[in-house]
């Protein structure tokens, strides 16, 4: 399975959830500790194991672009020419 991740830009967030609800591998949280300059508990990522594949649905489901996913593209292997 592709493997990936985000990056969150906090200061558009506006904390709505609608991302943690879109992604399929719950890897995104809405943070408690702390709040933007604009007042709202922001989302962030946390995937200690690896598991956000880049399956872009959090940034289509973002209202406000807030999202940049990227994806790790595995090369395509070439299969061995048989020596003739
Ligand atoms: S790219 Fe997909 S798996 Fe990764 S955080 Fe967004 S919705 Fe979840
Ligand atoms: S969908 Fe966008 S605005 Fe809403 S919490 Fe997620 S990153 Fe923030």
């Amino acid at each position: 399975m592709a493997k990936g991740r985000i990056e969150i830009n906090e200061a558009t967030c506006k904390g709505c959830t609608l991302c943690t609800i879109a992604c399929p591998q719950n890897v995104i949280a809405m943070s408690t500790d702390y709040v933007t300059v604009r007042g709202y508990f922001p989302a962030t990522l946390v995937d200690p194991e690896g598991q956000c594949t880049g399956c872009a649905l959090c940034a289509v489901a973002c209202p406000d672009v807030c999202i940049t996913v990227y994806r790790q593209v595995s090369p395509k292997v070439r299969p061995v020419q048989a020596a003739v």
